[in-house]
């Protein structure tokens, strides 16, 4: 079989899940431009109807959605893979209801098999899966002395996990849950010589605009909510300063999904898309000098402008973004972008139910 076999034949059907999530979203929106259709699966049929109206308001009819509830199912995708061609698996918890590390874990590692499983019996031929910078880098220090490349892996969450159980870090609980799911997804190729091939994607702290269904400010996806806080005055200026974490943009990251699965030559390959070290901060000052964005969000936390990124450990996706060829959208673009789409989801909220 040649690598090529493996890349989806044009406008075929796509199976995303999780489709109503907000890196979902924007894969498939791509997904669609290119003349794809999709499949998507959500929790609820009401986020599916959703979805599709949003899809066909912006001029595409290929969108259809299947409920997939519970993804520690063991045959939780089998009927929504019927037909499809490959496989674009998100869904994964990430969010902090949770009360034990296996709130993450189960459904997290359970989910990302029941999409292989699905894969064999659908004779798909790819499979992309959305990981994490968290299955790669480790906590380091002295900070800004690391840099991490997708050759590394994260087992420094798994032990702590393990070790310590419900009294770790909650941070680990979810990287533990990334990396457990990633390695899982890499042996079962390794076990089962599957009919497609695997590919991962790596994203660091995704911010940038939302086009999902936001129905209220606590149904917002973690790291847009944490964004928000900042926006609605929820959160101080020194937590705005520190401590750095990585960026990427949404647009960037479901860009990399799409051209992962249509890549012949990314099978097989774990890639990261990071773009640069960032805080808060340097994001709030490309929006606190709008008058229109502060207009709608006049709470805003202000810190002190131009403040420098303090040290961080850097993950190098220099090898990812060149073989996928990604250019990586500015950050002052992402933090503009996001924001208007906040004015925009503001507006559904302010409504009276
Ligand atoms: P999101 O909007 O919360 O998307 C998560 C998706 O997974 C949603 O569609 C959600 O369904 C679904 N899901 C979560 N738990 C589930 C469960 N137990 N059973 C069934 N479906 C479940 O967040 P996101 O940021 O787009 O995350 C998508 C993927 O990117 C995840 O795999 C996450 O780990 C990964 N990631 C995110 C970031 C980031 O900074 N945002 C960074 C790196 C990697 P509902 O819509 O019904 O909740």
């Amino acid at each position: 079989m040649t690598a090529s076999t493996h890349v989806p034949a044009k406008g075929s059907l796509i199976l995303v899940t999780g489709a109503s999530g907000y890196i979902a979203s924007w894969i498939t929106l791509y997904l669609l431009e290119q003349g794809f259709s999709v499949r998507g699966t959500t929790r609820t049929a009401t986020k599916g109807q959703w979805m599709k109206g949003m899809y066909a308001a912006r001029g595409f009819d290929g969108f259809e959605y299947t409920v997939v509830s519970d993804l520690e199912n063991e045959d939780a995708f089998g009927d929504a893979a019927r037909g499809v061609d490959a496989i674009i698996h998100t869904a994964s918890p990430f969010h902090w209801n949770v009360t034990t590390p296996d709130d993450f874990i189960k459904p997290a590692v359970a989910g990302t098999l029941s999409a292989l499983r699905a894969a064999s019996a659908a004779q798909v031929r790819r499979v992309v899966i959305t990981s994490s910078y968290a299955s790669i880098l480790e906590n380091k220090e002295p900070l800004g002395e690391f840099t991490f490349t997708e050759d590394d892996w994260n087992q420094q969450s798994i032990d702590e996990v393990e070790a310590k159980g419900t009294g770790a870090w909650r941070m680990h609980w979810y990287r533990a849950s990334k990396t457990l799911a990633e390695r899982a997804a890499w042996k079962y190729v390794e076990d089962n010589t599957p009919p497609f091939d695997v590919v991962t994607i790596c994203p660091p702290y995704v911010l940038g605009p939302l086009i999902h269904d936001v129905p209220s400010p606590d149904a917002l996806n973690t790291s847009a909510a944490n964004w928000y806080a900042y926006l609605s005055g929820q959160k101080s200026a020194d937590d705005a300063i520190a401590p750095a974490g990585i960026l990427c943009d949404v647009r960037d990251v479901a860009r990399a999904h799409v051209r992962a699965l249509l890549l012949p030559e990314a099978g097989g390959q774990r890639f990261g898309v990071a773009t640069r070290t960032f805080t808060i901060q340097t994001l709030l000052d490309h929006v606190t000098g709008n008058d229109k964005l502060m207009a709608a969000f006049p709470d805003t936390v202000r810190g002190p402008p131009g403040k420098p990124v303090p040290p961080q450990n850097w993950f190098d996706c220099s090898h990812s973004l060149k073989v996928l060829g990604i250019e990586l959208t500015h950050e002052s673009k992402t933090a503009i972008d996001m924001t208007e789409s906040l004015v925009e989801k503001q507006k559904g909220w302010s409504k009276p139910v």
